[in-house]
């Protein structure tokens, strides 16, 4: 698989396992992603006609009609049903439904076209560091759904981060030794709806 391409199968595959419940597209065999010539040789020959392009003229070859092009065939695509596939291809950044029977074309609903098969995008910048404590009034807010729930500490980026018990425990200390030294030190914590916690992203 040429780079561009195997991001977006990756993307496809999580996309699909999160979407349908674990069911993931397979790739229908080894020459079903990049096309070498001598392979795409072999299937003119050997495929019935219309089935296999001419050589050298394959979108699985790396370019097609004069445009770079990569190209995946899924063979599992029909557990999941015809619109539900395409959607799942165009949300990964493949172009479904090239050949899906319009122009004289085959109909091959399992074939995935990447238009932009050796564009690798950026990784994304990983965030800064966030500190979790406020200098200027030490003030940390807390939000729990019950007395008993899990605590998270909200955060200023907008986000919720989940306190385990001994890091909680702590919090507490240092909040009371502050108190006895008269420092200011402010540990707020409010009570939330589960709907409302689900709602706050968690901090990643
Ligand atoms: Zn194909």
């Amino acid at each position: 698989m040429m780079p561009g391409t195997a991001v977006k199968h990756d993307r496809l595959v999580k996309l699909a396992r999160a979407r349908f419940n674990g069911w993931e597209p397979v790739v229908s065999g080894p020459d079903d992603a990049y096309r070498t010539y001598a392979v795409q040789e072999h299937y003119y020959r050997t495929f019935p006609p219309g089935m296999a392009a001419w050589p050298g003229t394959s979108s699985h070859g790396g370019s097609y009609e004069g445009e770079e092009c990569g190209a995946v065939d899924y063979g599992n695509w029909g557990q999941v049903g015809k619109q539900p596939w395409y959607q799942l291809l165009r949300d990964a950044g493949f172009e479904p439904g090239f050949f899906d029977g319009q122009y004289g074309r085959p109909v091959e609903p399992w074939h995935a076209i990447d238009r932009t098969p050796w564009h690798v995008p950026a990784a994304p910048k990983p965030r800064p560091p966030i500190d979790i404590e406020d200098e200027d009034t030490m003030t940390r807010t807390f939000i729990q759904e019950s007395r008993q729930g899990s605590k998270y500490e909200l955060l200023r980026d907008g986000t919720k981060r989940l306190i385990p018990t001994p890091e909680w425990n702590a919090i507490r200390s240092l909040e009371a030794e502050a108190k006895t030294r008269g420092q200011e030190f402010q540990v707020v914590v409010a009570t939330v709806t589960a709907a409302d916690l689900k709602k706050i992203p968690t901090y990643k």
